[in-house]
């Protein structure tokens, strides 16, 4: 039986693979294309890292596992949210399934994915929602070997004041990929696998700074991004084709070879105010007085930090300053300011990419249903929309997917493809046109619905793929190793894409397998808050 390597480029998109394949840049992806299977990969909507990985570990849809963002409600008894994390993966994730049946696996730098759990084979975490901590690989003997390739900082900071001068960006996240490709390298010669999963984050964060320099070209310099980066920004996708090349030299042609993303990219624009909008429509009520007090110290806080960026002295007193940064604000809103008792619909602080509101049946007056209200803000997103000439997108989870499991939003917004920004603060101009807030100023370009799949190797044969989604890769895996799927992955085996065409075979025998294990502790869910603010993901 063949091995399989997959290799996670996040936020790729055949939107930046096509052209630059066909300008000759990517030569590996270009064969592999030309041999193997490949098309388009439909995101989860909202097309965020957090679930979309998720999904495409479990074969399961964020209608059925109820996760649209790196945070999920804690339980439907209380409005508390937590980070997505690795005891959401354990026993559903196709590696689990491996395993069981006696596989070796080996899974690196996969989002979400912490704390690592024992698996027939290798977890190192270190993907987005990993928190920079050590405890970061199972078995834990390999942490050393790993630390020395990576050392002690395994991400890059997006929201660094450096990396307003895009050379000092390009220097570090370089550094941080080859460190990375390295110490995968050293895995694949080194140890004994069937399947071996990584995922590199820096694409995504390439294009999150750098989208707008490939999509303008030289012809017109983005706001404060110089013209000529757009051939930095293909060198880069140049150097992980050339990762590409390397790691299939260490396993050879024996071995499948399958690149996946989570999402695509496209820039970004708009921005809309979801719960000041809420607000203003009067389904979302403050407690009296506390908001504006906590908005004021917030603008101080913000104001003390700029001034202290722009005289520098941030370099001479930087333990002070991380200190501001990390301990004043929390990544979601301040929940407590929200009056419950009046207040029926919000949104807790999803991510940007997305509005994820929720109504709060506790709080529904005479005459109020759950339906009426969820239909009443559905119509009045649509009617913004069409006075703003945008394109908004405002689902229930269970026309999207058939179902809504407990604690999923109950209105997911998208807006104009997802250029706009949705932001949470419970006040400020509602929508604008062309300006983002200076936290999040940095951002060139957010995900859209379309990643990528290409797989090529023994079990894989030639042939353009249409209407793949996340969903359907564990299946498709699982088939080629010859395993049944488990009935609670939803996607399907994509036989087109396969060189043998067995019946699918479906394991009957378990349910969707309850979650299990630890929660993160409070250090590491400060640590992944952190992170996921540092890349604007978060107010
Ligand atoms: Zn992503």
């Amino acid at each position: 039986m063949a091995k399989t390597l997959v290799i996670g480029f996040d936020g790729a998109t055949f939107d930046v693979i096509r052209p630059l394949v066909d300008e000759g840049l990517l030569p590996n992806f270009k064969q592999l294309i030309e041999k193997g299977a490949s098309g388009s990969l439909l995101s989860t909507m909202p097309p965020v890292t957090g679930p979309a990985w998720f999904a495409l570990a479990t074969g399961m849809t964020p209608g059925q596992s109820g996760f649209f963002d790196f945070i999920v409600r804690s339980s439907c008894d209380s409005w508390s949210f937590r980070f997505l994390d690795s005891s959401d993966f354990k026993n559903r994730a196709l590696w689990d399934v491996l395993s069981r049946s006696g596989k070796k696996v080996c899974l690196f730098n996969y989002p979400c994915l912490y704390p690592p759990y024992p698996v027939n084979g290798f977890m190192i975490s270190g993907g987005l929602g990993s928190p920079n901590l050590s405890g970061f690989t199972y078995p834990a003997d390999i942490e050393g070997r790993i630390t020395d390739f990576v050392g002690r900082n395994r991400q890059v900071d997006l929201s660094d004041a450096r990396y307003k001068d895009l050379e000092v960006f390009l220097t570090d996240l370089q550094t941080n990929f080859e460190a990375n490709v390295q110490a995968v390298e050293h895995v694949l010669k080194q140890e004994r696998w069937d399947l071996t999963w990584v995922v590199f984050s820096q694409t995504d964060w390439l294009q999150h700074m750098m989208w707008k320099c490939f999509e303008n070209g030289q012809a017109k310099a983005d706001k404060g991004r110089p013209a000529g980066y757009d051939r930095r920004f293909r060198d880069f996708w140049a150097c992980a084709d050339a990762a590409v090349g390397r790691l299939r030299a260490c396993v050879g042609d024996d071995t499948n070879i399958v690149i996946v993303s989570d999402h695509g990219f496209g820039s970004v624009g708009e921005s809309f105010r979801v719960n000041a909008w809420l607000r203003q429509e009067g389904y979302l009520k403050l407690v009296r007085g506390g908001w504006k007090g906590f908005a004021v110290v917030k603008k101080m806080r913000n104001l003390l930090r700029n001034v202290a960026a722009a005289l520098a002295i941030t370099r001479f007193f930087p333990g002070f300053f991380v200190w501001a940064k990390n301990k004043t604000i929390s990544v979601m809103i301040p929940l407590h300011f929200i009056d419950y008792e009046n207040t029926t619909a919000f949104d807790p602080g999803h991510i940007g990419s997305m509005g994820g509101i929720y109504i709060n049946g506790e709080a529904l007056k005479d005459g109020q249903t759950y339906d009426n209200i969820r239909n009443e803000i559905i119509e009045k997103l649509q009617q913004l929309g069409k006075q703003n000439h945008w394109n908004v997108e405002a689902l229930k989870p269970e026309d999207v997917y058939g179902q809504k499991a407990a604690g999923s939003p109950d209105i997911i917004v998208r807006i104009n493809d997802g250029s706009c920004v949705m932001l949470k603060e419970f006040d400020g101009q509602i929508v604008e046109y062309d300006k983002l807030p200076d936290r999040i100023s940095f951002l060139s370009g957010t995900h859209r619905m379309d990643g990528v799949f290409i797989a090529a190797g023994p079990d894989f044969r030639h042939a353009r793929l249409d209407g793949a989604r996340l969903w359907d890769i564990a299946p498709t895996l699982l088939h080629s190793f010859g395993e049944p799927v488990p009935p609670y992955m939803e996607g399907r085996v994509l036989q087109q894409a396969l060189k043998s065409n067995g019946q699918t075979s479906r394991d009957h025998a378990c349910e969707i397998p309850d979650q299990q294990g630890s929660r993160l502790t409070r250090e590491e869910e400060q640590a992944v808050r952190k992170q996921l603010r540092d890349l604007g993901y978060f107010e």
